[in-house]
This record gives structure tokens, C-alpha cells and sequence, in this order.
């Protein structure tokens, strides 16, 4: 078998691991990658990337339907039509162009790209198999292994993916629109692609088992997705619990949240329950890691409880998002180069794609009172925001949180068309220590939604101007 040595061996091309190895390599470490699918990972292929650019374009029909009635802005448009084939084309074109640049970005650094799934042999050395039926091609040996093989979709018992049950990843790809669409859990991923097959003109309903969608948030953030999720004519069941398929498998059994057994028709079923860290099948085992959960346990540098074994990302467990596992993957590197860094974020971003969106940095009025902050906290609502009028979107507020005694910043939230691009301006703020005063002495662009931002700070201060 070929034998091949280098310094750092990653496991997984998704954002934490291809993020790793660029800055590895800049840093001038032999660096090798092992990917058994795609590089970009979940994040590229069948996730954040592509659950944005299904959501434009469901947003882009449903605004030409919108205007069909004709509008206020004068629009009228006679009919429109949507080619779901070429509208999956062009989001595939997308993630194929994004894909294919962290490839030339690699190869551009001289990280050493392997095609092929690795199963570890021990804690330097793992084999590469082309396929998981096929024996080992090729063994790495390294000096630093680093693990970032990422999170998989978690399913039902008793309704397993197949046939009508689907996936994120093949909701992300349809042939066709289904008449009915039941979308399992109203989470992130629920309600993100919920709003699109709505929008794209399926029959939606969600079966949440929480009495509240979009739990994590609080619930004076989620309630204007709830009020836009029942004007667009999704159903909810809230504290409901899906009990399967009916014996034709066709409709969906749900107990609801009055104890009450609904069969709700389904043409499709989209089970998006929550995604686990992906430990089993690749030999993890072997290294009896300490854990944390279904996670591997990490400390604030990403060092498992192995010595030279690292772990990043979804691996990891919570918060699963994209750009901590690039934060990470980026500090790995420059710690095994010599560098004196540790994973202490101030926060890290939240951002739910829904129509309004959502985004969270830092604590809530809430989170701040249970470990004892005393705060204030104030909102400033779009519906005295100049920009978000001419956009017709004046539903949803800004919302700062800041210590009482010194006025420093440690949370802002907002809900609204738009605000995800906020969520930069939050972190920068949070992160630099800003006090109320340093943003409400900011000079904010007019006429923009991030005038809210200013306009928040400066009713914390007892002066907004416009509210
Ligand atoms: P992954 O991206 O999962 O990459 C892991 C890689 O490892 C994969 O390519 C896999 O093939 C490879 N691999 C696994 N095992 C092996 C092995 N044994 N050998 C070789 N290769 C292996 N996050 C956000 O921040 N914003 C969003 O808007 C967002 N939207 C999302 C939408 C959807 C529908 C989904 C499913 C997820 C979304 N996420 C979002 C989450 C985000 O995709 C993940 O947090 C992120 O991809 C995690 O990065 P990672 O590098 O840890 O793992
Ligand atoms: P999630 O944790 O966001 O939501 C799952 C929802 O399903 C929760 O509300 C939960 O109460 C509910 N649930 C769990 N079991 C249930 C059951 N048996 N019946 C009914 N409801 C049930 O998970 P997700 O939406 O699957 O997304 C997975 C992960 O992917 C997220 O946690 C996040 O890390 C990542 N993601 C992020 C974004 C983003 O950043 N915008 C978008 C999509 C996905």
C-alpha cells in the first residue's frame, strides 16, 4: 500500500476543515486533506449555500405573484412561471462555482487534496478508501490529525428517510413541487425551506414538538415569523408529536398538542429534527476520545483528549454553524504553527433565514438576568425606519442589550427583512467591548436599517431621535 507522510492530516473539506488547511498551508505546514465527497462540505453543497439560493428564488416568484393582483408601487405583472429545473440548475451552478474555488484555493497553497474516505487506523495514521466497499488505497501518517468530519441529519424512528420521507439535502434538489408538503420540526431547517415550497406554492404544514416555534430564540423574536408563517398559509401544530405514516403512506399521524390523533395528507414529509456530530463509521472508536454528549469533547483550543488530535465544527456539537467551524479551523492552524490563540469568542452570530429573518449576538434581556447582569435593554422598530419603508418592510425591531453600570454592549437582536447583514455590525460591537455610547456617536449611513442599530443604542440612552 502507498504510505504517505505529512505534518497536518485533516479528515473532512466541509468550512472547518478546507479553512484549516488553507491557513495551515499559508503558514507553511504540510498539510493533507481527506475528502470522501465534496469539498465545501454540508455547508456548500447542501446547506447554507444552497437553502440561500432556493430561498431568493422562492422569494423572487412570490414577489412577481405578489404583484399579479397588481400593487400599491404600481407594478402589475400579468403571470408568472416558475422552471424548478432550471431554477435547481442555477443554484447548482452556484454551489459547483463555490466548490470548485475552494479546490483552485487549495491547490493555490499546496495543500495536498485526497479524494476518498478515511477510516483511522490510530492517532496519526489513517487509511483512504475510494469507496466505503473498497480496501484501504493509500495510508496517511501525520504528525497533527485534525477531525472535522462535520454533522448528518438526524431521522425518525418510525419513519425513516425514503420514499416520501425526505431530507434537507433532497428538499435542497426537488424535481417537482409537492401539492403537500408536512415539514417535521420548526426549526431552523424546517422553517428556512418550509417558507420556500410555500412560496413556491406547496400546501405547508409544520408539526413542531416544542410549544413554540424556532425554540432556541425568544419569543418575542420568532412572533413575527409566526404572524408572516399564518399570512402566508403555513399550519402549524405546535406540542405535537408525529407518530408516523398511515398505512396507505400517505398522510402523516400526529398527535397534536390537545392530545387529539390528526392524520395531516402528505404528499412529501421533510424530517428536519436536528443534525448530530458524525462520529460513527470512520473508525473514531479506535481513539477512545473523551466526548461530550454526541460530541467530541474540545477544549478552548479544539485539543481532544488525544495529544496532536484536534477537533472542529459540527463535530463538536453545538453551535452548529458554518462560520464557527471556519473560526476554529483557522485557529488550529495557526496554534500548530506555534501561534498562542484560544476559541473565546465574545459570541457568535445566530442567523435564521426566515421571512422576516432573525438574528441573535450575544445575550438576551433573558439570558443576562440569569447569570445575574443587571441591563438595559431597549428596541427600535422598523416601522420608523425611512429605508425599511421604501423596502415595504416595516415589520420587526432592533434590539440592544447592555450592562447598566458601564453601558457596555452584550447582546443585540433583531428581527426584519434584511437584518441577517446586521449581524456583522453586532459582532464587531461585541467583540471590540462598544459601550451604548459608541455606537449611538456613530455616524450611521442614511437612509439605512442599520439606522435602527444607532437609533436602539440611542434609546437605551434615554434620547432616540425618530421614535
Ligand atoms: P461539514 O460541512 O459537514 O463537512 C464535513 C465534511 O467531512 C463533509 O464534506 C464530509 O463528506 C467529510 N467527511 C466526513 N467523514 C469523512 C471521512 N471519514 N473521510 C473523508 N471525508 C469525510 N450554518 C450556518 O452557519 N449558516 C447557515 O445558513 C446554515 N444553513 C444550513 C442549511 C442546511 C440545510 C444545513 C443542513 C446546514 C446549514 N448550516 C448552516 C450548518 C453548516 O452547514 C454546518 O455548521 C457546517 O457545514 C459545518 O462544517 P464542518 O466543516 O464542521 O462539517
Ligand atoms: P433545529 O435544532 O434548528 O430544529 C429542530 C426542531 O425540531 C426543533 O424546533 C425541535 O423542537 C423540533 N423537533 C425535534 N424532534 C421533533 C419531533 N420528533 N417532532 C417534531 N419536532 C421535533 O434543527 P434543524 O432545523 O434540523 O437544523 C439542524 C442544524 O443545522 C441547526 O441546529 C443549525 O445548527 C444548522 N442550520 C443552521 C442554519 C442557519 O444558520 N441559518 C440553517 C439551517 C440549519
Amino acid at each position: 500500500m502507498d504510505i504517505q507522510h505529512t505534518t497536518l492530516l485533516i479528515i473532512g473539506g466541509g468550512p472547518g476543515g478546507y479553512v484549516a488547511a488553507i491557513r495551515a498551508a499559508q503558514l507553511g505546514i504540510a498539510t493533507t486533506l481527506v475528502e470522501g465527497d465534496q469539498l465545501g462540505g454540508t455547508c456548500l453543497n447542501v446547506g447554507c449555500i444552497p437553502s440561500k439560493a432556493m430561498i431568493h428564488a422562492a422569494d423572487a416568484y412570490h414577489q412577481a405573484h405578489h404583484f399579479m393582483g397588481g400593487s400599491a408601487l404600481g407594478i402589475h405583472v400579468e403571470s408568472a412561471r416558475i422552471d424548478i429545473a432550471q431554477t435547481v440548475r442555477w443554484k447548482d451552478g452556484i454551489v459547483a462555482r463555490l466548490t470548485g474555488g475552494v479546490g483552485a484555493l487549495l491547490k493555490k497553497h499546496g495543500v495536498k487534496v485526497i479524494k476518498g474516505w478515511a477510516h483511522i487506523v490510530d492517532g496519526k495514521t489513517v487509511d483512504v478508501t475510494l469507496d466505503h466497499t473498497a480496501g484501504p488505497a493509500v495510508r496517511i501518517q501525520g504528525e497533527h490529525l485534525l477531525l472535522a468530519t462535520g454533522s448528518v441529519e438526524l431521522g425518525l424512528p418510525g419513519m425513516p428517510f425514503g420514499g416520501r420521507v425526505i431530507s434537507s439535502t433532497q428538499a435542497l434538489s426537488p424535481d417537482s413541487i409537492p401539492k403537500k408538503l408536512v415539514v417535521v420540526g420548526g426549526g431552523y431547517i424546517g422553517l428556512e425551506l418550509g417558507l420556500v415550497y410555500r412560496k413556491l406554492g406547496a400546501d405547508v404544514t409544520v408539526v413542531e414538538a416544542q410549544d413554540r416555534i424556532l425554540p432556541l430564540y425568544d419569543e418575542e423574536l420568532t412572533k413575527p415569523v409566526s404572524t408572516s408563517l399564518r399570512k402566508l398559509g403555513l399550519q402549524v401544530h405546535l406540542g405535537s408529536k408525529v407518530q408516523g405514516l398511515n398505512a396507505a403512506g400517505d398522510a402523516v399521524r400526529v398527535l397534536d398538542g390537545a392530545g387529539r390523533e390528526i392524520e395531516i395528507p402528505a404528499d412529501q414529509v421533510l424530517v428536519a429534527i436536528g443534525r448530530a456530530p458524525h462520529t460513527h463509521g470512520w473508525g473514531l472508536e479506535k481513539l477512545m476520545l473523551a466526548m461530550q454528549g454526541r460530541a467530541l469533547k474540545v477544549d478552548d483550543q479544539c485539543r481532544t483528549s488525544m495529544r496532536n488530535v484536534w477537533a472542529i465544527g459540527d463535530l463538536t456539537g453545538e453551535p452548529m454553524l458554518a462560520h464557527r467551524a471556519m473560526a476554529q479551523g483557522e485557529m488550529v492552524a495557526e496554534i500548530i504553527s506555534g501561534k498562542r490563540r484560544h476559541f473565546a469568542p465574545a459570541a457568535i452570530a445566530a442567523v435564521c433565514f426566515t421571512d422576516p429573518e432573525i438574528v441573535v449576538v450575544g445575550q438576551s434581556p433573558v439570558d443576562a438576568a440569569k447569570v445575574g447582569l443587571d441591563c438595559i435593554s431597549a428596541h427600535f422598530p422598523f416601522a420608523a425606519n425611512g429605508r425599511a419603508m421604501t423596502l415595504e418592510a416595516t415589520d420587526g425591531f432592533v434590539r440592544v442589550v447592555a450592562r447598566r453600570d458601564n453601558h457596555r454592549i452584550v447582546g443585540w437582536q433583531a428581527v426584519g427583512a434584511g437584518v441577517s447583514e446586521l449581524s456583522t455590525a453586532f459582532s464587531h460591537s461585541i467583540e471590540m467591548g462598544a459601550c451604548l455610547e459608541d455606537v449611538a456617536g456613530t455616524i450611521h449611513a442614511h437612509p439605512t436599517l442599520g439606522e435602527a442599530v444607532q437609533e436602539a443604542a440611542l434609546r437605551a440612552l434615554g434620547h432616540a431621535l425618530h421614535v
